[in-house]
């Protein structure tokens, strides 16, 4: 079968692989929509170390084309949502934790383009089909389900990592599709004040729309200086989406004694991060730095499909651009990786 990754950091392709084998509690899923995450481009630059002969992607809804002979609950036919953490349920780490991210390992539990193929394929296999695969509830379009998966369980879980309460004053440093879920996520927590930090014009509209306050380029200046002005003395909550290691400095120090600093950006192999102890009081400033993968599995994804249910939130404003065809996949993800102005979220329809 047909999939698309690379054959070595820096090299992306079609690949020819074998179609995956189902075990008797998996699923093989062909995907009817997938969209590239800025973590698959990461990959391809190496950031998380050297990969080979790998399909990448690991966002996709799609339709159960084989089961295996212990699997209950899906069909084959059945429309899916795939969450991109895929945990294995059985493994020591999750069981009495719901660690789903690191369920045996750290980031474990995220298999597609960690310990194995991803889904810009023809056929990707899913572990674990009853306990990780979700079906789509009326109400719900297959667009949002795609956006749910991974960019608002991960957006939502930064926010879950900050504990963001009634009133509190928030930053979110990074506003792609991750940072602009996290603003969503904290506007329906309570935050009073949200300072959204980037510079793309897409994605400024969109912040505004799911509750910025105001919005902050991190260029011209120190950015933790100015967000500190601007506050009295910094945020309560700070929520990091984007940026380097320097960034980590910038989100520690922007953050008030007493806050939380909640971190879901993929920071590269090569990155340090830049934290002096004196923004940090000298390790005495009871600021909480926190980070966090994307939590998986069946009834994540349920629990989030039910806030767009009842129209809490509508997650394809992130959409920016759409291709029809399988072979669009190269198109998208290459789009991902250039990041231009107008770009919040490809996705393709296969
Ligand atoms: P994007 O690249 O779309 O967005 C990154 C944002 O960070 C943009 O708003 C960008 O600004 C901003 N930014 C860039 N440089 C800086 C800087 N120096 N200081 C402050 N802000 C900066 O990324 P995504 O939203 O797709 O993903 C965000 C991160 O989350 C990625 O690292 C991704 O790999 C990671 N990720 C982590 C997951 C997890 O489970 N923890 C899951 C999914 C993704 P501008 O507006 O100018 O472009
Ligand atoms: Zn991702």
């Amino acid at each position: 079968m047909k999939g698309y990754g690379i054959t070595s950091l820096e090299h992306p392709s079609w690949l020819e692989k074998e179609r995956p084998v189902c075990g008797p509690l998996d699923a093989i899923v062909k995907p009817v929509a997938v969209a590239p995450c800025s973590s698959d481009t990461h990959v391809m630059h190496g950031g998380s170390g050297e990969k080979v002969n790998l399909i990448l992607g690991h966002e996709a809804v799609g339709e159960a084309v084989e089961v295996g002979a212990l699997v209950k609950r899906v069909k084959p036919g059945d429309f899916v949502v795939v969450p991109c953490t895929t945990p294995d349920w059985l493994a020591p780490g999750i069981q009495g934790s719901l660690y789903t991210a690191h369920d045996d390992g750290m980031i474990s539990g995220y298999k597609f383009v960690n310990s194995k193929d991803g889904v810009f394929a023809e056929y990707f296999h899913v572990n674990q089909a009853d306990a990780n695969l979700a079906f789509l509830p009326e109400g719900v379009s297959p667009e949002a389900a795609l956006m749910i998966v991974d960019m608002m369980s991960t957006g939502f879980h930064a926010v879950e990592l900050a504990e963001i309460g009634f009133g509190d004053t928030v930053a979110v440093i990074g506003i792609g599709p991750v940072g602009l879920m996290a603003i969503a996520g904290a506007a329906l927590r309570g935050a009073g004040r949200i300072i959204a930090v980037g510079t793309r014009p897409a994605s400024i509209e969109v912040a505004k729309s799911y509750g910025a306050s105001e919005i902050v380029s991190y260029r011209g200046g120190d950015l933790a200086a100015r967000i500190k002005e601007m506050t009295g003395g910094g945020v309560q909550k700070t929520i990091i989406a984007g940026g380097d290691g320097e960034t980590f400095r910038q989100a520690v120090e922007m953050t008030k004694a007493m806050g939380t600093i909640a971190n879901v950006n993929f920071f590269d192999m090569k990155d340090a991060l830049n934290m002096p102890a004196f923004v940090w009081g000298l390790g005495m400033s009871n600021k909480d730095i926190r980070c966090g993968f994307c939590p998986g599995g069946r009834v994540r994804v349920e629990k989030l499909m039910e806030l767009v249910r009842c129209g809490r939130i509508d997650p394809t404003r992130l959409i920016t651009h759409k291709f029809r065809g399988f072979d669009k996949i190269e198109d998208a993800f290459l789009l991902m990786d250039k990041k231009p102005q107008d770009l919040i979220k490809p996705i393709v329809y296969c």
